[in-house]
């Protein structure tokens, strides 16, 4: 489905959202899904005409299982630059493990957690850590750590586009924060979606929820101000 010109969402992969974007002679794919989407995204991409090798970037909103999971297939296919937070690097290469929320038990369940990540993931290596502000062609990295520390939007000022990862989802038509069991620090991440919120933007599209295309600033800002 093109959400807007350009902007495509791989409606295949119903988990997790993953997006491609075509500017020109340009090609980006948002996310990476859980582990084995790779031909589901490639599949896409092809009735788009592109092979794998003319995707120049992978970009990762944060580096949770289900958001990165086939990065590597992606990156080994494609040759593209896989692009992070610097926060979330040493996830995405294997080298750290995830900080679930504070929960009762939580020791146990995040060993229990890591355990099977480290089983599935497959690690990749970030050509381009980036940090907030950065650019990335007309595109603006915002940092929103919370769900994880590495947790970042990406903002087209001029297009009026938000993708927001996991900072928001939108499931069964309402917005909602991360869930708290998954969100390594639940104030940053309320602090993170007051900042998102104050972007200008007219379509938010989601790691997990269809895109808002219509009212997305206004439903945004009002979930924003609804947080204790
Ligand atoms: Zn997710």
């Amino acid at each position: 489905m093109e959400v807007v010109p350009g902007l495509h969402w791989v409606e295949r992969i119903w988990d997790t959202k993953v997006y491609i974007l075509v500017e020109g002679d340009r090609v980006v794919i948002v996310d990476a899904a859980t582990p084995g989407r790779a031909g589901a995204v490639w599949a896409h991409l092809a009735s788009l005409g592109y092979s794998p090798e003319a995707v120049d970037e992978i970009w990762l909103t944060h580096a949770d299982i289900d958001h990165m999971g086939s990065v590597a297939a992606l990156q080994s296919d494609s040759g593209a630059q896989v692009v992070a937070h610097r926060a979330d690097v040493p996830l995405v290469e294997g080298l750290s493990d995830r900080q679930l929320g504070p929960l009762p038990l939580s020791g146990a369940y995040q060993r229990i957690f890591n355990w099977v990540v480290r089983r599935m993931f497959r690690p990749a290596t970030v050509d381009r850590a980036v940090g907030d502000g950065e650019a990335l062609g007309g595109w603006q990295v915002v940092h929103a750590p919370g769900h994880t520390p590495g947790s970042i939007c990406f903002h087209h000022p001029s297009r009026g586009i938000l993708l927001v990862g996991d900072a928001l989802n939108h499931r069964r038509g309402r917005l909602g924060a991360p869930p708290p069991m998954f969100t390594s620090d639940m104030g940053q991440a309320h602090a993170s979606i007051r900042r998102i919120a104050a972007l200008d933007f007219e379509i938010c599209c989601f790691g997990h929820g269809p895109p808002l295309s219509v009212n997305a600033r206004e439903r945004v800002r009002a979930f924003a101000d609804s947080l204790i």
